[in-house]
């Protein structure tokens, strides 16, 4: 069994779907830090910005605290790179 569990019957360390943060537009206002019930971000005191600890903890599909980020520094890519995954030759076991 994966650490993270499994995502559509694959182990979710397979799965590339965390957010990115832009430090140049982070202004370390703690808001996604506090935001995620997920423990996906740590938080950096020395550089004042959130860190991506546990990436495989993030909600496929979810991309909620990029919508709290206020300064528009958290990156998810687009929902389509999902779809292969949803393939149904994801499930042969070769
Ligand atoms: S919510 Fe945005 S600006 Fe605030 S700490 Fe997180 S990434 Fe930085
Ligand atoms: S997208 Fe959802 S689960 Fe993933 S880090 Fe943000 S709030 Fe947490």
């Amino acid at each position: 069994m994966s650490k993270h569990g499994t995502w559509q019957g694959m182990p979710r360390e397979n799965i590339p779907w965390y957010p990115a943060i832009d430090e140049a537009k982070c202004k370390g206002c703690k808001v996604c830090f506090e935001f995620c019930p997920h423990g996906v971000y740590e938080w950096e005191a020395t550089k004042n910005k959130p860190k991506i600890a546990n990436p495989f903890e993030c909600v496929v599909g979810c991309s909620n605290c990029a919508g709290k980020c206020e300064s528009g520094a958290i990156m998810f890519p687009p929902l389509t790179i999902l779809k292969p995954y949803l393939s149904s030759d994801n499930y042969s076991s070769s």
